[in-house]
C-alpha cells in the first residue's frame, strides 16, 4: 500500500493506493502554505487514517525538484519552497518519500491508465496557461529523481517567421527569463499575446479558438501562425524521444479541432509516418496529479 498526495496551492488531495486500478481518494485539506509543521501534520493525518504502514509516500508538486541541490522550487507554497523536501519529509514522517512535478505525474497517469496505455514511449504535454511536458518510458518516469527532462517549452527556439504567408514575429519575454520560448507564444497567455500582436485585438485564448472554429478572419490568421510555431518543436520532440503517442492536457487541449490541426502539421514534419493521430487529447481527466503520484509510488517504491 502507498499513500499519495497532489499538493496544490489551495488544497492537498490525498489517496490510498494498492494498485493502479485501486486508488481511493480521501477528503481534501487546505494547504498550510506558510507552516511546514502544519503541512507535515496534514500528510501525517492522512497516512494515519490509511491504516497500516505504507511502503512509501508519493507527492505531485506544482514545481520542480532541483536535480543538483534536491531542493523544491514551489513558488506558491513558501513553507516547502527551497527545502530539501524529500529529506525533510522522510525525516518527519519516517517513511520513504517520492516527489514528482505535476506535469510528470500527468504523463505517468496518461501512460498508465490514459491515452498512452499500450505505448512504450509516451511524451505528454500540457497546453495550459503555460507549456509543460514529461517523458515516460516502459512505465517509468524519466524524471523520477527530479529534473527538467520534458520541458520542451523553454529556450529561445520559437520561430521568428511563421504562417501562410509568413509574418515576422517578436521574441516574447518568458517567465523563465529567456526570450523566444514556446511557452511565451504558445501557452494560453502566449496565444493571447500573439493574437494581439497580429490583430491589435485583446481576446481570451478561448475566444480566439472559438473565433477560428467559426471562421473569423483574424482568429484564423492567428491560429495559422500558432500551429506553424508550435508544430516544429513538437516534431523535434517526437523525433528525439521516439514517442508513439503524445497525450495533451490543459485548457487549450480542450479544443479537439485545435489538437487535430496541430497533430496534422506535426505529423507532416516528423521522420516516422503515422497513419493515425500522434497528438491526442488526454483521457485521465479526473485528478491526473493524484493518479500520477499513485503510479509513481507504486512503480518506484522501495522493494
Ligand atoms: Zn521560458
Amino acid at each position: 500500500m502507498i499513500v499519495c498526495f497532489d499538493i496544490g496551492g489551495t488544497a492537498i488531495k490525498g489517496a490510498v493506493a494498492h494498485a493502479a486500478g485501486d486508488i481511493r481518494p480521501v477528503p481534501r485539506h487546505p494547504t498550510p502554505r506558510d507552516d511546514f509543521d502544519a503541512f507535515v501534520g496534514v500528510l501525517r493525518s492522512v497516512i494515519h487514517d490509511a491504516g497500516g504502514r505504507p511502503d512509501c509516500v508519493a507527492l505531485s508538486i506544482a514545481g520542480i525538484i532541483d536535480p543538483d541541490t534536491q531542493c523544491a522550487v514551489v513558488a506558491n507554497i513558501p513553507c516547502i519552497h527551497g527545502r530539501p523536501l524529500k529529506a525533510d519529509l522522510e525525516a518527519a514522517l519516517g517513511l520513504p518519500v517520492l516527489i514528482a512535478n505535476d506535469a510528470d505525474c500527468f504523463v505517468l497517469a496518461e501512460a498508465g491508465v490514459g491515452a498512452g496505455r499500450g505505448h512504450r514511449v509516451v511524451f505528454g504535454l500540457i497546453l495550459g496557461t503555460g507549456i509543460g511536458g514529461g517523458l515516460v518510458i516502459d512505465g517509468r518516469l524519466i524524471n523520477a529523481e527530479g529534473g527538467f527532462a520534458g520541458e520542451w517549452g523553454h529556450g529561445p527556439i520559437a520561430a521568428t517567421e511563421a504562417g501562410h504567408p509568413p509574418v515576422r514575429l517578436p521574441r516574447f519575454t518568458c517567465g523563465c527569463g529567456q526570450e523566444g520560448c514556446i511557452d511565451a507564444i504558445c501557452g494560453a497567455r502566449g496565444l493571447e499575446r500573439l493574437h494581439h500582436h497580429l490583430s491589435g485585438e485583446t481576446l481570451t485564448s478561448e475566444e480566439i479558438v472559438t473565433g477560428w472554429t467559426a471562421g473569423e478572419t483574424q482568429a484564423t490568421r492567428t491560429i495559422d501562425v500558432y500551429v506553424d510555431v508550435i508544430a516544429s518543436p513538437l516534431a523535434l520532440v517526437a523525433n528525439v524521444t521516439g514517442a508513439t503517442i503524445m497525450p495533451a492536457g490543459g485548457g487549450l487541449a480542450n479544443s479537439d479541432a485545435l489538437l487535430a490541426e496541430i497533430d496534422r502539421t506535426l505529423r507532416s514534419r516528423i521522420l516516422r509516418t503515422f497513419n493515425r493521430p500522434l497528438l491526442v487529447k488526454a483521457q485521465c481527466a479526473i485528478e491526473p496529479g493524484l493518479i500520477g503520484a499513485a503510479l509513481l509510488g507504486l512503480s518506484e517504491r522501495p522493494a
